[in-house]
């Protein structure tokens, strides 16, 4: 089963998304592409796209509900970050349950994390691909 947050999306079109404006690359190597990011104030920036409704940040590829991925994920700003899928971590999130409803969708339960328990599971957003195998046994030792 794929991390829920794959198959939905819906927390990125519902939210100011607002940071720092070191937080972008034009600062800070690595960071949020400055060119998806529009002035917020004197000190902050957003995501375009999310400055005013309807709001859907610029770096969405998604189809809510069905697939979704951050096309910065790995640049994306701290507060998206900060964003836990409800009961990831054994709570619940009211940001993302929030953004589901919005959507039509469940709001997550612990039951949607059940699959972690399985021995393969490295089917996270995180994750740059399947784990790697672990490294082969050596060779018993004759006795
Ligand atoms: S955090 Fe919640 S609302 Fe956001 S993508 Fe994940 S499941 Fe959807
Ligand atoms: S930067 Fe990525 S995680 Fe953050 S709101 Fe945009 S699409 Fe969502």
């Amino acid at each position: 089963m794929p991390h829920p947050c794959l198959t939905c999306g819906a927390c990125c079109t519902q939210y100011r998304v607002a940071f720092h404006w070191m937080e972008s690359d034009a600062a800070t190597e690595g960071g949020v592409p400055a060119e998806l990011t529009e002035r917020l104030d004197a000190h902050r920036l957003c995501m375009r796209g999310t400055y005013s409704d309807p709001i859907r940040c610029v770096a969405l590829d998604a189809d809510i509900g069905r697939r979704s991925r951050c096309s910065i994920h790995a640049r994306r700003p701290s507060v998206c970050r900060e964003v836990d899928a409800s009961w990831e971590f054994g709570k619940a999130s009211e940001q993302c349950d929030k953004a589901r409803v919005a959507h039509g969708l469940p709001v997550l339960t612990a039951a949607d994390w059940r699959w972690r328990d399985d021995a393969d599971n490295d089917d996270h957003p995180d994750d740059s691909g399947n784990s790697p195998s672990p490294p082969a046994l050596p060779p018993p030792i004759a006795a």
